[in-house]
């Protein structure tokens, strides 16, 4: 029943990565990694280029993941100072406002250059040293990225914590990681509002564990008076301002930390995720380019928040150290209005435009009209992350959106991995909508069961990774078994990704959902992903959650939570329809057994459905929620509490 979009003759024509290419290598990324990836390590500028490429065993007796590992390099090196002679003027970042009569900026290769230096400058003469940990608590402005940049020149840790976190989370991070220093801004502008970003910072270190923090630099962004606590906190201007355009790059070898990420929370507790400079690097870079097809006059725009990985490997890392021109986007979809993104195309002529389904299918439930408004002619390439993509948003995302002229890059990886682990290249593999399609390069997905045994062929099973990648995270901070017992334990020798996972005829992969959410009825495992698809796939449906309760008979029911498309009014008449709707393309075994209607889902901060409270909720049991920390919105759970049907 799916159908195949095949890659178009004229974008194949140009591409980077062709069929043949990605046939010839990836039979050899598999065959000989080593060669393979000692070949591609040359992309990258290393002070000392390294003879040693792949370390790995993923045997819990002899654990150890190291890739380069007699390498040295320095990130910021990569991303800046090697493109000065060739590209010191071209456009590095394109800043575009909240506000959409403020004056975008650019800011060249070389004006970055100089910015970072002077911040990293600033921060060694604050006693920040190589490994010492700082937290990065910014608006989506050009500061977070040299912050980052920055940290990774002097060879700190950086640890970005996301804009929207409340006092409560950037304490526990802040006190996870020991930071020593915070870079942080007076205000944050999100859709018109203001984010008290610097009192949040104070009252997240009235809070215990945070006492390692000593300096707080404040970016003058709004221009609001904050409170200044004398002499913990400084301006940022005041302290990188007069310093030197030029700072000497800390040698860092291959496998010394660059950043700390927390994950984001949709299946428990954060974890403190930790990534290496040398193969992180080179996986967001090569990613980037073949994923992407990026050529030299791009404008680039991946509408992540720089607190999520998706920031940290496609808007920051990724792009700068291939030159490339990237779009740093302060606001939301929906301000001034639901055009917004697509004016922002226009505005900048945006080439390649990468967003998650949560935004298409908010911007799917206001309809066609305001996107159609805008020209969006200058886009050739889009891409989706963070969830399954619904068949029916993304042919809402190719049709609608690329005007049926862009391909669509469904792209399935995790703040674990780095870097994209499953996704088409856009010039060499047929697309089938809802499918994150065929692996990376090196990367070698497969499925297994309940007691690990590897499934051939068409299967649905338990997605694992056979083999390291150069970006795989190295350990959890400060807890390197709970790293080895979270993904290497269920299936010995293989690293778990949590997720389930179908393979077709054609082996290309179908992202079923987490599988702590898969639904087990009378026998019949049903993925959340299919059944919420389903529902999207009715004209009245914008967004669709769908979780398993305890059921006598089945073993386990279908609950299902349903928002509506603006306009379409909620009724009985209505809700039976969308249940026979399912019943007919799924089948009478992924029936609903309830439906109730959800005005908001509970989502993490990032956009994803956050299913384990909705489980609860159907369980008739919300007084074990979890950690909720990581909600967008609590009060939508209320509601939705509220107004539980009752199973
Ligand atoms: P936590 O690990 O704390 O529960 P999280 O898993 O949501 O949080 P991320 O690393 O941001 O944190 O998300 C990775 C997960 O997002 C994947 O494991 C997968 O479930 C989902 N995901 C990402 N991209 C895709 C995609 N293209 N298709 C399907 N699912 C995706
Ligand atoms: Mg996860």
């Amino acid at each position: 029943m799916s159908d195949v979009y095949p890659v178009p003759e004229a974008f194949a024509a140009q591409a980077n990565v062709t069929a043949a290419d990605y046939e010839r290598d990836y039979a050899e990324s598999v065959r000989d990694p080593d060669a393979f990836w000692g070949r591609i390590a040359q992309r990258l500028e290393w002070s000392r280029p390294p003879t040693r490429i792949r370390d790995v065993s993923f045997d819990r007796e002899d654990f150890r993941i190291r890739w380069f590992a007699d390498g040295e390099l320095n990130a910021s090196v990569n991303c800046l100072d090697r493109h000065l002679a060739t590209r010191g003027d071209k456009t590095a970042l394109i800043w575009e406002p909240d506000d959409p009569a403020a004056e975008p900026k650019h800011v060249s290769y070389r004006e970055l250059h100089a910015r970072v230096c002077k911040l990293a400058n600033a921060l060694r003469s604050l006693g920040v040293k190589k490994g010492d940990r700082v937290t990065i608590y910014l608006p989506m402005i050009v500061e977070a990225a040299v912050a980052m940049l920055a940290c990774a020149r002097v060879g700190a840790i950086h640890s970005v914590v996301f804009g929207g976190f409340a006092p409560n989370s950037i304490a526990d991070r802040v006190a996870d990681c020991g930071s020593k220093l915070i870079i942080t801004a007076d205000e944050g502008l999100r859709g018109g509002r203001k984010v008290p970003l610097k009192a949040n910072v104070d009252a997240a270190l009235k809070m215990p564990g945070t006492q390692s923090v000593e300096t707080v630099l404040v970016v003058r962004h709004t221009g609001a008076a904050v409170d200044m606590q004398m002499p913990r906190d400084r301006w940022y201007d005041a302290v990188a301002d007069g310093q030197p355009g030029e700072c000497e790059p800390e040698r860092m070898n291959a496998e010394d930390p660059l950043f700390i990420l927390y994950t984001s929370g949709s299946t428990g507790k954060p974890k403190g995720v930790l990534h290496t400079t040398g193969g992180y690097l080179l996986y967001a870079a090569y990613t980037h380019e073949a994923v992407f097809d990026l050529r030299e006059d791009d404008i680039y725009w991946c509408t992540a928040d720089v607190g999520w990985v998706t920031g940290h490997s496609y808007i920051v890392y990724g792009p700068l150290a291939n030159g490339a021109t990237s779009l740093v986007f302060e606001g939301v979809p929906n301000y001034p209005d639901y055009s917004r993104f697509w004016n922002v195309v226009d505005r900048h002529k945006v080439t390649i435009f990468y967003t998650a389904p949560t935004a298409i299918r908010a911007l799917m439930r206001e309809g066609a009209e305001p996107v159609k408004k805008t020209s969006r002619a200058s886009l050739r390439l889009l891409g989706s992350v963070g969830e399954p993509i619904n068949p029916e948003a993304w042919r809402w995302y190719h049709e609608v959106v690329g005007d049926g002229r862009c391909p669509v890059v469904d792209t399935w990886w995790q703040t674990e991995t780095g870097g994209i682990l499953i996704s088409p290249l856009p010039g060499a593999v047929d697309l089938k909508p809802g499918s994150a399609t065929l692996p990376f390069f090196g990367v070698q997905p497969a499925l297994v069961d309940a007691e690990g045994k590897l499934l051939e062929g068409a299967a649905e099973g338990n997605l694992v990774i056979l083999d390291s990648w150069p970006g795989q995270m190295r350990t959890v901070h400060g807890d390197h078994q709970r790293f080895i017992d979270t993904y290497f334990k269920t299936y010995p020798g293989m690293y778990f990704t949590g997720d389930g996972c179908r393979r077709d005829e054609d082996g290309y992969y179908w992202i079923t959902g987490r599988v702590d959410d898969v639904i087990n009825v009378s026998g019949h495992r049903i993925g959340t992903a299919e059944v919420e698809s389903a529902l999207v796939s009715h004209p009245k449906v914008a967004e669709a959650a769908v979780v398993g309760f305890p059921h006598d008979i089945k073993g386990q029911g279908i609950y299902a939570y349903v928002t509506l498309v603006a306009g379409e009014v909620e009724s009985d008449e209505l809700l039976k329809e969308l249940v026979a709707h399912v019943r007919k393309e799924i089948g009478p075994i992924a029936s609903p057994d309830f439906l109730q209607w959800a005005p908001g889902l509970p989502k993490t901060r990032s956009g994803k459905i956050m299913r384990r409270i909705l489980r609860k909720i159907a369980e008739n049991a919300p007084d074990q929620l979890g950690d909720t920390s990581t909600l967008a919105d609590p009060s939508v759970v209320e509601s939705l509490v509220k107004n539980r049907r009752d199973a």
